[in-house]
């Protein structure tokens, strides 16, 4: 399969951790920005192959997960109203609110969703001008387009009954608030390979040199793993900071200037609250003004809405890297992808759901139970 196999051939993957370890003149420890990369990572063994050489920390880079309870009890309420039809990626609908999530809603009757697209969510407005169709936009810049997309569609068709409920957030004011924690060990990061692919790099580059970091644009297969350790280590031990591009396949410096365009059109940015984190500044999108009539919050006159966390997860230290999914006391007992106590177990990204996995694969030896291991 092309891009694909090519990407995952042991062949070349040894020589590349052994030229990893030998280039490391001692442990590094690296962050791994996005889910997607959390989950090669743990499925391949990738730490574990390294160990010595890099400590990989997860970072916070699964939408789902930082979705705040905020936004997902609001999206609760939403999808329970009797004239809304809710709609939503599949990954959002067993994540835990304050009472229960979007699948017991729609259990309980209400219309909820799943769709591919915020376009196929528009289009289901349009086919029920009756109803009120909302969509759940979440995720980081990669959603961010599309999102932008169905909105500036929207307000040209003139389709009144639709809204969307915004949870974006961005990567770069979360790699600044990583540094800036007094607790941060963090010496080096892989990004996001697609995130980059939208917004480019340039943005990096004044991270990079103020908190003297590493960072380097990295893809998703092991090979772009391994290949983006090896680029940042080598960084280190130079003593140099800059940003490098692993995923040359799929990123230039400027992104996707067209995709960026539309957002920048659509949203502004504004402070967000991460789950498990709390509030970093700057650090997500709303709508612009000119885009109100399609907010979701102002159209239903959503305003504060009390939460009820799990006192039981430790989302945020396993977010920011303090704590290692298995070293939770809930995690595979009263935590499991069955019935989840925090979006870090049931998302696909997720990392407790990365761990729980490979422990599963590892007891049954069953390479399905690990997910799609190659
Ligand atoms: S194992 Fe479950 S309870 Fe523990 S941090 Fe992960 S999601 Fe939260």
């Amino acid at each position: 399969m092309k891009y694909l196999t090519e990407y995952r051939d042991a062949t070349i993957a040894r020589p590349l951790i052994e030229r990893i370890k030998r280039t490391a003149t001692r442990p590094w420890t690296l962050m791994e920005v996005c889910g997607g990369q959390t989950h090669t990572i743990v499925r391949q063994g990738l730490d574990e192959l390294l160990e010595g050489a890099i400590e990989m920390i997860h970072g916070p880079g699964c939408p789902v997960c930082v979705t705040p309870l905020e936004q997902i009890d609001k999206a609760l309420m939403l999808a329970a109203r009797p004239d809304v039809i809710f709609t939503s990626f599949g990954d959002m609908l067993r994540v835990p609110g304050s009472d229960c999530d979007l699948q017991q809603v729609r259990a309980r009757g209400g219309n909820v969703r799943i769709v591919y697209s915020p376009l196929d969510a528009l289009e289901i407005a349009r086919r029920n001008p009756d109803r009120e169709v909302v969509f759940f936009a979440v995720g980081f810049e990669t959603t961010a387009p599309a999102n932008a997309m169905a909105v500036w569609r929207a307000r040209e068709l003139g389709v009144p009954n639709f809204s969307v409920l915004v949870s974006h957030v961005t990567v770069p004011p979360a790699i600044s608030a990583i540094m800036q924690s007094p607790d941060n060990r963090v010496q080096g990061f892989l990004a996001a390979g697609h995130v980059c692919a939208v917004m480019g790099w340039t943005e990096y580059e004044p991270l990079a040199m103020r908190y003297g970091v590493p960072i380097v644009v990295t893809g998703f297969e092991p090979l772009d793993i391994l290949e983006g350790m090896l680029m940042a280590v080598q960084q280190l031990e130079a003593g140099r900071h800059i940003v490098e591009n692993q995923y040359v396949r799929s990123v230039r410096r400027e992104g996707t200037p067209a995709a960026r365009m539309r957002v920048q059109e659509v949203f502004e940015l504004a402070d967000r609250k991460w789950r498990g984190i709390g509030e970093i500044p700057m650090s997500g999108l709303r709508l612009r003004p000119e885009f109100a009539a399609f907010d979701a919050e102002l159209k239903f006159g959503l305003g504060d809405v009390h939460v009820n966390e799990s006192s039981e997860c430790h989302a945020g230290e396993v977010l920011t890297g303090k704590l290692k999914p298995p070293r939770c006391p809930a995690f595979g007992t009263r935590c499991t992808p069955e019935r989840p106590l925090g979006a870090l177990m049931v998302s696909t990204e997720g990392a407790c759901a990365a761990y729980y996995h490979l422990a599963k694969y590892r007891e049954s030896g069953d390479p399905a139970a690990a997910g799609a291991v190659s």
